[in-house]
Parts: structure tokens; sequence; C-alpha cells
């Protein structure tokens, strides 16, 4: 089995179908941060590679992010491929990836940018207790926070210029690179509205597992 990658606009409910695809193929789920924080810890060459751009304030260069990846492919719990999150962004990482690693699916979690907008611009959380609400999908109770002391606190950059920023920067880096998959014969665009476990059903299917 080779790897697998995973695209989805903030909002898209991208981590709880992450879980739920990684909870049946057993692959682990990498994302480039997570794996140059874990190169650097190690101390691997390319780790100390990327730490003298990281502590001199400058991008990690893709050639330095793919040796990375190329490492942590021969880890014994990548014997079965990976879940890429949050990479490739570029069509040369594209490129790159599909050189030193094989790429069995490319799902992306597709949603309106409207229903996206309604999702997280109605948030709002209870700050003593850290639960969240919503303003029509879980609306407060009437009886109040059941932590007793409510007090709601919205997040500034949930307002909906920044939501509408945030998913055109997405739609620009992502578009190309779905393309490429798309060329390549394995790109499935997933419908990411409505239930959850029909999403689900929908990413095993299209990622063949039973
Ligand atoms: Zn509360």
């Amino acid at each position: 089995m080779g790897s697998i990658i995973l695209f989805g606009p903030p909002g898209a409910g991208k981590g709880t179908q992450a879980q739920r695809i990684l909870d049946r193929t057993g692959q682990p789920q990498v994302s480039t941060g997570d794996m140059l924080r874990a190169a650097v810890a190690a101390g691997t060459p390319v780790g100390m590679e990327a730490k003298s751009y990281m502590e001199s304030g400058a991008l990690v260069p893709d050639e330095v992010i793919v040796r990375i990846i190329e490492e942590r492919l021969t880890e014994p719990d990548a014997a079965n491929g990976v879940m890429f999150d949050g990479f490739p962004r570029t069509i040369p990482q594209a490129e790159a990836l599909d050189a030193i690693a094989t790429i069995d699916a490319v799902i992306a979690i597709e949603v309106p940018d409207d229903e996206i907008v309604g999702r997280i611009t109605g948030r709002y959380t209870c700050k003593p207790c850290g639960r969240v609400f919503h303003d029509v999908h879980l609306p407060l109770p009437p009886s109040g926070c059941p932590c007793g002391t409510f007090v709601e606190v919205r997040r500034a950059d949930d307002s909906e210029a920044t939501v509408r920023a945030r998913l055109s920067t997405y739609h620009e880096q992502t578009s190309p690179v779905a393309e490429h998959y798309d060329r390549a014969g394995l790109l499935h665009r997933i419908d990411g509205v409505g239930d959850v476990d029909q999403i689900s059903n929908a990413i095993l299917a299209a990622l063949g597992v039973e």
C-alpha cells in the first residue's frame, strides 16, 4: 500500500476525517511541521541542516523538506505508507514527492466557501470551560452552559473577511496541485457537506478500504 494525500480547506472537517481514515488504514499522519520538529529533535544530519535555516529565520528549502520526508518514509511505521497532511503545497513539491514516494490516492474534501464561512463565523466558546457553541448548529442551551458560568468569546480571526481570505489562499495553492494529481488519475473529490459518517464512507470507498 502506498501513501495518500489529504486536502481540505479550513473548516471542512479534515481533522475528523483524517482520524477516521487512520483508524482504518493504520498509516501515520505526517505534516511537514511535525516531521521537521522530529528531525531536528532527533539530530539527524538533515535535521541539523533544517535547524540552521530555522534558527536564521529562513524558510526551510523544499530540497531539505523532501529529504526529511524521505527519511521519515524509512521508519517502520511507514512501511505501508503515510497520510500526508498539508503537503505538497506546490507543483515542484508534488513532483519531488512523486520521485521519492508512491502515492496511491489523493483525497480532496470539498465544501463550498459559503458553507465554511457559515460554519466558522457562527462559532463561539465559553471562556471558563472551553465548550464550543455555534449560532445555528449548536446554540447555547436555554439553561446556559453546563459549566454554570457562561462567558462568550469569539475569535477575531473567525470574522467573515478573514475566513474568506484564508479560503482564497487555500484555493490558489491547492488547485494546481489537485490538477497535477488529477492528470495522474489519482484525485478523488469528496463532497464534504452532510453526514460525517457518509463522508467517511465515501473517502474509504475511494481509497478502496472496506
Ligand atoms: Zn462553560
